[in-house]
């Protein structure tokens, strides 16, 4: 038997579930049953594609066995188990992406409901058991490995040693806190109890879970098996979506919204989809998952199905149920496969309509959506080219019109002057930034209104978008600025006569510095500003190639 120590990120984690800052303890169950159809869909899995796999697949299914006496509680899956490295990298340490950043974030904040909302954010999983358990002990087997038995009580160490007649899969076994006399409610060792659990939380699950409800008897299923998103939308609640959407998001919000679709014909699917209410932590991160889950009638085929959705829409989750692919599709050929090429553009269509539905019907959650992923749909201006304008169409900015609120840029075409030809933005590093800027002076003394775009990414889409309904996005901090009336452009002749020995003079002392120097109307206030040409590099833009070493 050995001894080893948890990772200090895993470390920090149990001492919050120990210390138990998460009020709804129940959720354990659901992290243990979670786990086990996912082991189950794993071995379903790797028995397709490996036939010389040693695994028994003739009854897979989840046990839940209490023990009352020994105050002991087990959740069994015959699935596909862990090795010994496998349960040291995945139970003693926590690989996730956004774990520091997590922890850092979890320490700052003083707040008990912000912190329940950043821990549902994150998904402890299985070490939510510590909540309820002062020891755990886990006896795993993977096909093509020995059993081992690994045991902790969560405070710094755990123990593993080799079990060579370990059953197939894993059992996670409880030590259940004492009986807490104030909590009646949270007694795990009432087979009532778990029963209840297991329906608000696990019904969907398509694995059978089995329980003797009462001593003696022999287990029954409890779980009604029934997939979501093969059942009619009326039959369904939320409080069932809502599940569902943790299942498969590992996020403990409720969805912002649920998605359904039904395709008919030649090739048949259904797809059920959520767009969360936050943005996971790891969103810009470049090892980031996305993707929604394939199945194949009702049989889980794969996580992260990048193929079925965007990068811009990495943030979507949900289930796709096609009925017309094999069960051994492969990435390569789902690639390929011209069906799966039609459902990705009716998914992504089917997400950018229901946003676009949020702006008029919900319009507190359409801020939110695009408060939380705005900076990510807009990649997609650039990397989705055939749905610009429904991702023009459901974007919004800053503008000089209201420091409050955003607006669409419908709201503003609507808003712009008669002689107002193109759409002007500025952008920069944040709001107040451009606000300073001299190269607004002269559009607000004209009274024209400029978008002030602050993501990093609206550098490079206002290159390559050509416009909104007819009109064009202009720079005011590049090239010349066309803001004057014939009159006034005689009388900008007049003065650059004037000026012209003078401005000569500038441009051979500055030579070293500029291109050219001339009389611009762009400035009320200020006395002399430098501006770009309309082909260069926007200042911020420019910074971030040099940032890059460009
Ligand atoms: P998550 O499920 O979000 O990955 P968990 O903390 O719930 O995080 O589990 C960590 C990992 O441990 C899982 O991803 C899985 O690889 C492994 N694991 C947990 N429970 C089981 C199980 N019953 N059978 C096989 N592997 C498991
Ligand atoms: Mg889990």
């Amino acid at each position: 038997m050995e001894t080893l120590e948890f990772q200090s990120e895993a470390r920090q984690l149990l001492q919050l579930m120990i210390h138990s800052i998460y009020s709804n303890k129940d959720t354990f169950l659901r992290e243990l049953v979670s786990n086990a159809s996912d082991a189950l869909d794993k071995l379903r899995l790797e028995t397709f594609r490996d036939k010389d796999l040693v695994a028994d697949t003739s009854d897979l299914h989840i046990a839940i066995e209490v023990d009352r006496d020994r105050r002991t509680l087990t959740v069994r899956d015959n699935g596909i188990g862990m090795t010994r490295d496998d349960v040291v990298s995945l139970i003693g340490t926590i690989a996730k992406s956004g774990t520091a950043e997590f922890l850092q974030k979890l320490a700052e904040t003083k707040d008990a409901a912000a912190s329940q909302d950043l821990i549902g954010q994150f998904g402890i999983g299985f070490y939510s058991t510590f909540m309820v358990a002062d020891k755990v002990t886990l006896v795993t087997r993977h096909p093509r490995a020995e059993g081992v038995r690994w045991e902790s009580t969560g405070e710094g160490t755990y123990t593993i040693e080799d079990v060579p007649d370990a059953p197939q899969g894993t059992a996670v076994t409880l030590h259940l806190k004492p009986a807490d006399e104030e909590d009646r409610l949270a007694d795990y060792t009432s087979t009532a109890k778990i029963t209840e659990i297991v329906k608000r939380y696990a019904d969907f699950i398509t694995w059978p879970i089995r329980m003797a409800t009462e001593d003696g008897a022999e287990p029954t299923v409890i779980n009604s098996r029934k997939a979501l998103w093969a059942r009619p939308s009326s039959e369904v609640t939320e409080d069932e979506y809502a599940e569902f959407y943790r299942h498969v998001s590992h996020d403990w919000n409720k969805p912002l919204e649920t998605i359904r679709m039904q395709a008919e014909g030649t090739f048949e699917y259904q797809a059920l989809l959520f767009i969360p209410a936050q943005a996971p932590l790891d969103l810009f991160m470049r090892e980031r998952k996305r993707g929604v889950q394939l199945y194949v009638k009702r049989v889980f085929i794969m996580d992260d199905c990048e193929e079925l959705m965007p990068e811009y829409l990495r943030f979507v989750k949900g289930v796709v149920d096609a009925q017309d692919l094999s069960l051994n599709v492969s990435r390569e050929i789902l690639q390929q496969d011209r069906q799966i090429q039609l459902m990705r553009k009716r998914l992504v269509k089917k997400v950018l309509s229901t946003v676009k539905s949020l702006m008029t019907d919900k319009p507190e959650s359409y801020a939110t959506f695009w408060r939380e992923f705005g900076a990510a749909v807009k990649e997609g201006l650039l990397s989705d080219p055939e749905n610009r304008d429904a991702i023009l169409a459901i974007a919004s900015f800053d503008s000089t019109d209201d420091a409050e609120r955003q607006t669409t840029l419908a709201q503003y075409v609507e808003r712009m002057k008669e002689d107002q030809q193109d759409i002007y933005y500025m952008t920069g590093d944040s709001r107040a930034k451009v606000e300073h800027s001299p190269h607004l002076e002269a559009l607000r003394a004209k009274g024209f209104e400029v978008l002030i775009l602050t993501d990093p990414i609206d550098e490079m889409w206002v290159d390559a978008v050509s416009g909104f309904e007819g009109k064009q996005f202009r720079s005011v901090a590049k090239g010349q600025v066309d803001l004057e009336s014939e009159e006034e452009k005689a009388e900008a002749e007049d003065r650059r006569k004037d000026f012209a020995d003078f401005l000569a003079w500038m441009t051979t002392t500055l030579a070293e510095r500029v291109k050219e120097v001339r009389l611009s109307t762009r400035l009320t206030t200020s006395p002399a500003c430098v501006v770009g040409d309309a082909h260069d590099l926007t200042p911020t833009l420019e910074k971030m190639y040099r940032a890059m070493g460009q």
